[in-house]
């Protein structure tokens, strides 16, 4: 008999559509876990609710659109059970009884709280929603009671209160309802955007996942160099240029040697620089573009895929909850 894989839960939050630098930084791993874990992957609708709650106008397009590109690109629903959020509402009832044992220190000390509210000026975010957040974060996690959560150093703090909120229940229950789940450390590469900045939809500087050939390519052409190379004839520093950070993604190694060296001695132009780069990140994404004009012409392929995935994820949590709520006597 082989042994139950260890299981593996994460999401991602519906705010806009999914670029490289999403790709490159959670989609890559998910499908390397998918083939050893039991995955559990879910669109966070309501999460998106917490920034962008006076606008809901998008969300349901991109939680389509992003499920779309996590299949495009190679997330397996044989192998992961992928859902959405608002489909299950215990994620709603075991945020009710989570947040009636929350202190709310522990929320107030959530540095993301503070920096969030002052990166996103333009929104009010003094709401009730967004403080709770990370205790709806904990319902999600300690629903399905994985063994680990794949996050970056930067969220170690929530994964942190979600333990902390599993050993609280437990001790006031006193019975053994949720276990801790780990951390899988995951280091997520620093993808730049068109700009030179980090790829941020808040920075439209993107690369999308949905963005057609032409758009790509062009979005390259325009894309900024190192600034002291003005002329053709200047030689260039290709460590202060974005566009060689792509090629140290996208090229194999011949080709960056190549960029590196014609940069710097001007034997190569931008616009031949960037042309290769493109070649190769179209090259890339073509199989991810079929994938999706596949999805898209075929709609209720996806909707199947979403309602098995739910009812799978839907019988799990159902079983944790009524647990939660043995436990509490109600
Ligand atoms: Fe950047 Fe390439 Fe131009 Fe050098 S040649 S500045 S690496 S685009």
């Amino acid at each position: 008999m082989t042994a139950a894989r260890k299981r593996v839960l994460s999401g991602m939050q519906p705010s806009g559509l999914m670029h490289l630098g999403n790709y490159l930084g959670a989609l890559e791993n998910w499908k390397v876990l998918q083939e050893s874990y039991d995955c559990y992957f879910f669109v966070a609708d309501w999460h998106a609710l917490s920034t962008n709650y006076a606008d809901t106008s998008h969300i349901r397009e991109f939680v389509r659109e992003m499920l779309i590109d996590w299949l495009a690109a190679g997330i397996d629903p044989q192998r992961a059970t992928v859902f959405v959020q608002s489909r299950i509402p215990e994620h709603a009832v075991l945020h009710l009884l989570f947040s009636m044992m929350t202190p709310i220190s522990w929320l107030e000390r959530n540095p993301t709280y503070k920096e969030k509210q002052e990166e996103i000026k333009e929104k009010d975010l003094g709401t009730y929603g967004f403080l709770g957040y990370p205790v709806l974060q904990a319902a999600d996690i300690l629903l399905y009671k994985p063994d680990f959560v794949p996050v970056g150093k930067d969220q170690l703090p929530h994964l942190e209160l979600t333990r902390e909120l599993a050993r609280r229940f437990n001790d006031l229950y006193k019975t053994p309802v949720f276990p801790e789940p780990k951390e899988h450390l995951t280091k997520f590469p620093k993808v730049v955007g068109t700009d030179g900045r980090k790829m941020s939809k808040s920075y439209h500087n993107t690369i999308n996942l949905s963005d057609p050939e032409p758009v790509v390519r062009q979005k390259l052409k325009t894309m900024v160099t190192d600034p002291a190379r003005v002329r053709r004839t200047d030689p260039g520093n290709p460590e202060l240029c974005p566009v060689y950070d792509f090629h140290k993604i996208f090229s194999p190694l011949p080709v960056i040697e190549e960029v590196d060296q014609g940069c710097r001695t001007a034997g190569i132009g931008c616009i031949d620089c960037k042309k290769l780069v493109a070649d190769r990140i179209v090259e890339r994404m073509t199989p991810i573009w079929d994938a999706r004009a596949k999805l898209v012409q075929h709609p209720s392929q996806l909707d199947d895929i979403v309602q098995a995935g739910s009812r799978q994820a839907s019988a799990v949590a159902h079983a944790t909850l009524r647990e939660a709520t043995e436990a509490m006597k109600i």
